[in-house]
């Protein structure tokens, strides 16, 4: 199974076919039913543990994302920025079983600080990072780090 019950793909999983409808519910970064099904999956997967988060081995992957707006923050850092509709490097970070809440999270990577984070870091709190909120579906796996190579479901 490749895809959530919504039709979004599952990253790490080979896209091997289509899905036969895809549900407009945001997708893995937003929807709850989505983000559920793509980490059960995700935490099957055999993978090479040399990234981790809160100092446990998870799944990360680097790659590039659409920034988008948040209105719960007037504040936030990534309008404030000016970076808001921008394709920016990220870090994408499976977060089931290694952060209360679980669920799958971005990390600003435009200065390699989200990866270093992940992988010397150790995903320890002491390294800092930045979450940022990307438009739905729009997380592009960066060829030369896509854990599919290393990850079979199952
Ligand atoms: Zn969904």
């Amino acid at each position: 199974m490749t895809y959530t019950s919504h039709g979004h793909h599952i990253p790490g999983t080979v896209l091997d076919e289509k899905p036969k409808s895809v549900a407009r519910c945001g997708g893995i970064g937003l929807c709850g039913v989505c983000s559920t099904q793509a980490g059960q999956i995700m935490s099957t997967m055999k993978t090479v543990p040399y990234t981790w988060w809160n100092g446990l081995p998870t799944v990360a992957a680097k790659g590039t994302a659409i920034v988008a707006d948040d209105p719960r923050f007037p504040l936030y850092w990534a309008k404030t920025e000016g970076i808001i509709g921008q394709r920016i490097p990220v870090v994408m970070v499976v977060l089931d079983g290694v952060n209360a809440g679980g669920g799958i999270d971005y990390l600003d990577n435009r200065d390699g600080s989200g990866w270093r984070k992940v992988t010397e870091g150790h995903g320890s709190p002491r390294w800092p990072h930045s979450n940022v909120r990307i438009e739905p579906d729009s997380f592009r796996f960066d060829d030369d780090t896509r854990p599919p190579e290393v990850a079979q479901p199952g």
